[in-house]
């Protein structure tokens, strides 16, 4: 794997990096993420604006024109925009945590130079292109296939539950390219850069999902696409492992994603507790209440804490599977609980779609599901224990 650089922000610098995502998250993301979360509208506007503050180029180097944030600062920006809208933290997080990964870690001088400056302008914004309907957990059994012809790659195959496949241009795309391996393992996967409209593209209508509904999740076919051998990233029947790295990084997002969305629910939780009186007392009053908002608090603090402390490692070089692997699982599991005791504080107006709260609800659920799900983390981390 190639060395990549990263600035490393002082405390200082990433104090003012954060404040000022965390201002343009409430100002310009937040008022309008409930409007958004009814009517499924895909927040583009939201995305042009963070392309403009290069946000698409956070843990892009600044020699390709990113920002060049270390892991950590990266992640504090993803629970900002979070606790703000998840269905835009999901799109921020996958593009720079996974293509921009791929890329940065296996991509040629040429691929760098041509697609990681469009990248980090948030002007092709790259989806991962893994799942298929019958290769989730196990996506090794993927069946998509590139087939050589002559000095370029023909591409055939559906891709499922692509994030923000119906706006991106540069779909990173893993298919099978040993066609002889009968037990469809990792092996004789490879992973392409596929431009989002290349010929033979089809972006199928997005999913209506329980939460997270602003983010169009789509799923792509892809019909005899023509690619040169450009499209190839890094060595040819190592996509799968490429893919799998990445989601270290990937699973990093997803957790701060998660105590973005605990975040937010703590907090309309406490303001909520202050106004509402029932028997002539404010409910934050009753020891019950206190009680769940001391638990919620506790939990957010712990569920960052580790995910800090993946980032930290992370930024001195260490591997953080199992660690990165912890985040996610605690992190997702931390939202699912703290989302669903708001509902509680929240009693019956916690279950309507005019509180803030049953959003957040929804949103936490996928946070346990994608990037591997909670079952998947735990055999991430259980086989770790094993090699120590
Ligand atoms: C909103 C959304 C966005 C997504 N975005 C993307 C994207 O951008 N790109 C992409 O490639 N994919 C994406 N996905 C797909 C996502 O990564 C998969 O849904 C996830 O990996 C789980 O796969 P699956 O849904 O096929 O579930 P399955 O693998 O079928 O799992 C079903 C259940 O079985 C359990 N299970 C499976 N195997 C085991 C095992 N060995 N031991 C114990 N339990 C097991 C699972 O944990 C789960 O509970 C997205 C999904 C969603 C919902």
């Amino acid at each position: 794997m190639s060395t990549i650089e990263f600035l490393v922000q002082n405390e200082e610098e990433r104090r003012e990096i954060v404040e000022m995502a965390r201002d343009f998250a409430q100002t310009e993301i937040a008022p309008t993420a409930a409007e958004r979360d009814r009517t499924k509208a895909p927040p583009t506007e939201e995305f042009a604006k963070l392309g403009e503050l290069g946000f698409f180029g956070m843990l892009i180097p600044e020699a390709y024109e990113g920002l060049g944030f270390d892991t950590l600062t990266y992640l504090m920006v993803i629970e900002e925009l979070a606790a703000a809208d998840a269905s835009v933290a999901i799109t921020i997080s996958v593009h720079n945590s996974l293509p921009v990964a791929m890329l940065l870690a296996h991509g040629s001088d040429e691929q760098k130079q041509h697609w990681l400056p469009r990248m980090a302008r948030g002007e092709a914004i790259a989806a991962f292109c893994l799942s298929e309907a019958d290769a989730g957990s196990d996506a090794a059994r993927l069946r998509a296939q590139a087939e050589r012809d002559g000095s370029e790659w023909m591409l055939n195959g559906t891709k499922s539950w692509v994030s923000h496949g119906d706006c991106a241009g540069l779909l990173v795309v893993m298919a099978r390219t040993d066609t002889q391996d009968a037990r469809r393992g990792p092996k004789g996967i490879s992973a392409f850069l596929v431009p989002g409209g290349a010929a033979g593209v089809e972006v199928g209508k997005a999913e209506d999902k329980m939460g997270l509904r602003s983010s169009q999740t789509v799923s792509i076919n892809l019909s005899s696409v023509k690619l040169g051998p450009e499209s190839l990233l890094g060595a040819e029947g190592s996509g799968f492992i490429y893919a799998m790295q990445a989601l270290d990084q990937g699973r990093l997002g997803v957790a701060a994603q998660a105590v973005g969305i605990a975040r937010a629910a703590l907090e309309h939780s406490l303001r909520y507790s202050a106004e509402r009186k029932q028997f002539d007392t404010p409910i934050k009053d009753f020891q019950a209440i206190q009680f769940k908002l001391a638990d919620m608090a506790t939990r957010v603090a712990a569920g960052r804490a580790l995910m800090y402390e993946a980032a930290r490692q992370k930024d001195t070089g260490r591997d953080v599977t199992e660690l990165a692997g912890m985040a996610k699982l605690y992190g997702s599991e931390m939202a699912m609980w703290v989302t669903t005791q708001a509902v509680q504080i929240f009693g019956g107006y916690g279950y309507m779609r005019d509180y803030p709260v049953e959003r957040l609800f929804r949103d936490a659920k996928v946070t346990e599901i994608y990037e591997g799900t909670s079952e998947i983390q735990r055999i991430v981390i259980g086989r770790g224990l094993h090699t120590e």
